[in-house]
């Protein structure tokens, strides 16, 4: 894995509340994590962890395409961060189920130039603050910033993103990965998790291409964040 050096932590703020929202860290990885949406956390605590069985295993979630919608010009401000209908609800069910949530997502517009980390986190910001108004205080969010050719360790398929996400989150071996490319699909295989594809977003497409290139299939394959859920929840 190639390690890329270590930045600033920086606060984004929730728009809605101008409080601080978010912590991020770039990791050693070169991935970015923010922790959590600290004025969701403020309000919600007493309703949350203690009712979480421990059992419950990570769902590691990619963003674009699968949390809000895909655009082919990259999501790029806040303003083009537009939620797949009924996912943000989605994730609430998972995290009062108890799963430990980590969304990994390749950001690598900022690599080659398109948008800063600042925009990405300004997005994240966002995205948190929609979370912490559906009940989800906390989500570990970590997105690679590298363009391909920095053969980095954490742009997805590598498993930087998920193996820094359990060493830091003492995570259980297993889980669950949702994504709408068959890079998704490839991670989770690689980090052990039952693999689901989604058909929005790039779904329909990658999944064509896993058919054409004969590439492993993934465990699951439904149409959207909200069917996956249900796979995930029904016991
Ligand atoms: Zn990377």
């Amino acid at each position: 894995m190639k390690l890329l050096p270590c930045q600033a932590i920086t606060v984004v703020y929730c728009w809605l509340s101008r409080a601080p929202a978010a912590l991020l860290v770039q990791l050693h990885s070169g991935a970015m994590r923010i922790n959590q949406c600290l004025a969701g956390t403020q309000n919600s605590s007493a309703s949350g962890r203690h009712l979480i069985p421990d059992r419950a295993l990570p769902v590691f979630l990619d963003r674009d395409g699968v949390i809000n919608a895909n655009r082919a010009d990259y999501v790029k401000n806040p303003s083009e961060w537009i939620p797949v209908p009924g996912a943000i609800s989605a994730i609430a069910a998972l995290h009062r189920a108890g799963h430990p949530l980590v969304v990994v997502t390749n950001q690598s517009g900022i690599g080659r130039g398109y948008y800063t980390a600042a925009a990405v986190e300004q997005i994240h910001g966002v995205m948190l603050c929609a979370l912490a108004a559906a009940g989800v205080p906390s989500i570990t969010i970590m997105y690679c910033p590298h363009h391909p050719k920095d053969k980095c360790g954490c742009r997805k398929p590598e498993t930087g993103m998920t193996d820094q996400a359990r060493l830091d989150l003492k995570l259980p071996s297993g889980g669950w990965m949702v994504g709408d490319a068959h890079t998704d699909m490839e991670l989770g295989r690689r980090s052990g998790l039952e693999t689901i594809l989604v058909l929005s977003g790039r779904g329909s497409d990658q999944l064509e291409i896993i058919k054409a290139e004969n590439l492993a299939m993934p465990d699951h394959v439904t149409d959207s964040l909200v069917s996956a859920v249900e796979i995930i929840l029904t016991p």
